[in-house]
């Protein structure tokens, strides 16, 4: 198990489809325990692989320490089977330190995804439980919180956004 630095905006491996895996490699085990620690270490709600550098279908969320008893899951090759209607809500993302955007995304949800045991699981999420996992599953297709902004919102952010792009061109980490 082991901390790893979280990819910043500018980083080409955000942008870049991942590819399914087997939850049955002892790899994708290795993967998810450093995806907790690293989510856990930087205080976040979800952190997709490819976050840590990784193209692999892969994320987890923990919402526990928001809500107590509140869902802490490894998510594996995960496709949505359902999305309700579009709602706007503040979300953030950790390649994105300290920007807090409206986006709009389904209210509620229907994923489907393999567990590490390798069982298939469907789940029925609404609310932040549903926000979260639609905006990591975005970051497995290459697709940022960032894109569906207008031009208008693009431009009263764009100067955050060349912050994060410079710190990441010098190599940084989150
Ligand atoms: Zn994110």
């Amino acid at each position: 198990m082991a901390q790893r630095g979280i990819r910043l905006f500018g980083d080409p491996v955000l942008r870049t489809r991942s590819t399914e895996v087997d939850p049955a490699d002892p790899a994708t085990r290795a993967l998810v325990d450093d995806l907790f620690d690293t989510l856990q270490h930087a205080h976040g709600i979800g952190l997709a692989a490819n976050q840590i550098g990784e193209t692999r279908r892969i994320f987890v969320v923990d919402l526990s320490q928001m809500q107590p008893g509140g869902p802490r899951l490894a998510v594996i090759n995960p496709e949505v089977v359902r999305a309700g209607e579009p709602v706007s809500g503040e979300e953030g993302c950790l390649s994105f330190p300290g920007l807090y955007l409206q986006v709009i995304r389904a209210e509620e949800a229907v994923l489907r995804y393999q567990m590490l045991d390798g069982r298939t699981k469907e789940v029925e999420v609404s609310g932040l439980f549903a926000r979260v996992l639609l905006h990591e599953f975005d970051h497995l297709n290459g697709v940022l919180y960032v894109d569906g902004l207008s031009a208008v919102r693009r431009m009263r952010v764009a100067a955050r956004l060349k912050q994060i792009t410079r710190r990441q061109k010098k190599g940084e980490t989150a």
